[in-house]
């Protein structure tokens, strides 16, 4: 919003009420003192039922929750309104219910990062407006399993990487790849998210996932491809390259063309074949010694 000149005017009225919810007056409130107070100043009362310490005394809305929404409120005094209705004719009030606990993981589903760039919310079906007239009807009628699904492949998982952007900065500045744009890491960068980008530089070579606190981040070897996934999004795969001397797996193609630049001078004795580390040791070694291996 922006001030318009010359749109001040006065409203003519007898009092005013300030209700905007940024600090408790408990002005009045001091003398039922058999209420209880939280450390932030707020009225303790049963997020169930919105009773307070106080017998037959009912709370919600920012009194309880500090400055909060107008949805939070009217809940608040939807459930006290039960509270009060139960408490007056003597029934039971409801028990709180059960904290949720992990059961299990439930294993990542696995999304090519070009698809999860693409998701689009589906459409929530919405109950049709001559119904609407004559009903309490909730309007959005949810989604069915299948839609759920759907939707559910969009989560980017923040229970599981925590976005301390490690993986971006060992790759930008350890590595000297910058292959991962995470717009949403909150680092200095303005750039958008885009997970495609990391297909097109990575070199697989695995530091970011070695260095990932949470697992998040994960490198492995599987049906003859090494693949790169952030929380189930397959971020880069590309066929694995096996030793010319035991068959042993060495990488894909771009990460040996990056080892290769570094240790151009040792690989030129290999004559343009591969070999594993352990292979590559014996080999560099008989070279310097002038040992050849079979
Ligand atoms: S993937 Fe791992 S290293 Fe990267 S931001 Fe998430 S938790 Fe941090
Ligand atoms: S595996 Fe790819 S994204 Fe991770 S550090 Fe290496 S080059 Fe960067």
């Amino acid at each position: 919003p922006v001030p318009v000149a010359g749109s001040d005017h006065v409203i003519g009225v007898d009092s005013i009420i300030t209700a905007i919810g940024q600090r408790i007056d408990r002005e009045g409130l001091d003398a039922m003192q058999s209420l209880r107070w939280t450390k932030w100043g707020t009225l303790m009362a049963d997020t169930i039922t919105s009773a307070t310490s106080m017998e037959g005394v009912y709370s919600g809305g920012d009194l309880v929750l500090g400055p909060a929404t107008a949805v939070e409120a009217i809940g608040a005094g939807k459930r006290a309104a039960e509270g009060i209705d139960r408490y007056l004719r003597g029934l039971p009030q409801p028990k709180m219910p059960p904290v949720p606990s992990r059961r299990m993981r439930v294993a990542l589903s696995e999304t090519p990062a070009s698809s999860k760039m693409t998701f689009r919310r589906p459409e929530m079906p919405l109950l049709g407006p001559e119904r609407r007239r004559i009903t309490f009807q909730q309007v959005e009628l949810g989604y069915d399993e299948h839609t759920a699904k759907q939707e559910a492949r969009r989560c980017l998982r923040c229970d599981i990487c925590k976005r301390c952007g490690k993986c971006v900065t060992i790759c930008r500045d350890k590595m000297g790849i910058n292959a991962l744009q995470f717009g949403y890491m909150g680092s200095e960068s303005s750039e958008m998210t885009d997970y495609r980008v990391t297909a097109e530089r990575c070199i697989l070579c695995g530091a970011c996932a070695s260095n990932c606190p949470t697992g998040a981040m994960t490198l492995t070897d599987k049906d003859g491809e090494r693949v790169l996934s952030l929380c189930g999004t397959v971020l880069c795969h590309e066929k694995l390259e096996y030793c010319d001397q035991c068959g042993a797996v060495v990488g894909p193609a771009r990460y040996l063309d990056y080892v290769k630049k570094r240790t151009s001078t040792i690989i030129e004795a290999f004559e343009g074949r591969q070999f594993c580390e352990k292979c590559a040791r014996q080999m560099t070694a008989g070279y310097k010694s002038g040992i050849t291996i079979p």
